[in-house]
């Protein structure tokens, strides 16, 4: 049976539910970060900038305010969304959140790059070198689109399209976990991953990682696949994955790692000289 709680009440769950699967996925993810397999495995072997996580604390308040208030305004204006649940529908609707968000979020972040929109972006990059804190570091005016869009496709999902609300959860959980692993400056993934057809779709934490040392390129969240399209992708992509997983991470920001394609699959032994004589 539909439950319609009042406004305050909502809001109060909204907010208790919503502030909690945030600040727990970013709690395992720096309980992953901390351990000793990560600290051999960071994609930059650089410190954080000074007051960096104090920042990135406060806007984390901002965003699970921020959250609160655009949750508790669509549960309220549109009531109570209960559809019955079949996993096809599921799948369905996880699939459209999670291409749907992949677009949104392209085209947003890109348009966060131009000169005269980055002052809204400027809070996410206030990390150069990421930590899984940074996954909720950003302004409430770009946390108004990113989270407005979401809202929007999870409105369509069970509005226009017959959804259901266990599809859009699951993407949730999806979201807020990928984030946390994304901004971990860890790669957990083996190098064969990148040039694999799974590591052509979809990033690891080192795709992300250059995003925040350099800025221009790497727009998309989970997924490469539009950067790769639309020519925003780093050259150097597979060996900076390499490096990482050699343990032997970039210590300068600016640093590219010039060269042939990908690093070869075989014989390894031979490509670790190459790499780590491009210093
Ligand atoms: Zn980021
Ligand atoms: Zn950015």
């Amino acid at each position: 049976m539909p439950w319609n709680p009042s406004l305050p009440m909502l809001a109060l769950l909204v907010l208790l539910i919503s502030g909690t699967v945030k600040l727990l996925t970013v709690a395992l993810g720096w309980l992953a970060w901390r351990t000793r397999a990560a600290e051999r495995l960071r994609v930059y072997r650089r410190e954080w900038a000074q007051g960096q996580l104090r920042s990135e604390a406060w806007a984390a308040a901002g965003v699970v305010l921020t959250d609160a208030v655009l949750i508790t305004g669509l549960r309220y204006y549109t009531g109570p969304l209960l559809a019955p649940f079949r996993l096809s529908t599921a799948l369905g609707t996880y699939a459209w959140m999670f291409v749907g968000f992949e677009v949104w979020f392209y085209v947003t972040h890109r348009l966060l790059h131009l000169p005269r929109f980055y002052r809204f972006h400027a809070q996410h990059h206030v990390a150069q070198v990421t930590e899984p804190l940074t996954a909720l570091s950003f302004s409430v005016v770009e946390r108004l689109v990113l989270t407005g869009g979401g809202l929007g496709l999870h409105f369509a999902a069970l509005h226009l399209m017959p959804g259901t609300q266990v599809g859009i959860l699951a993407y949730m959980v999806t979201n807020y976990a990928l984030n946390a692993l994304g901004h971990g400056n860890t790669e957990w993934l083996p190098r064969r991953f990148v040039t694999s057809w799974v590591g052509r779709v979809f990033f690891t934490p080192t795709f992300h990682a250059m995003h925040h040392a350099r800025y221009q390129g790497h727009y998309g969240l989970f997924t490469v696949v539009l950067d790769r399209w639309l020519g925003t992708a780093f050259e150097d992509y597979p060996r900076v994955h390499a490096r990482a997983r050699d343990a032997e991470g970039l210590t300068r920001m600016g640093e590219r790692l010039p060269g042939a394609l990908a690093p070869a699959p075989v014989p390894v032994a031979s490509a670790v000289p190459g790499v780590s004589g491009t210093r």
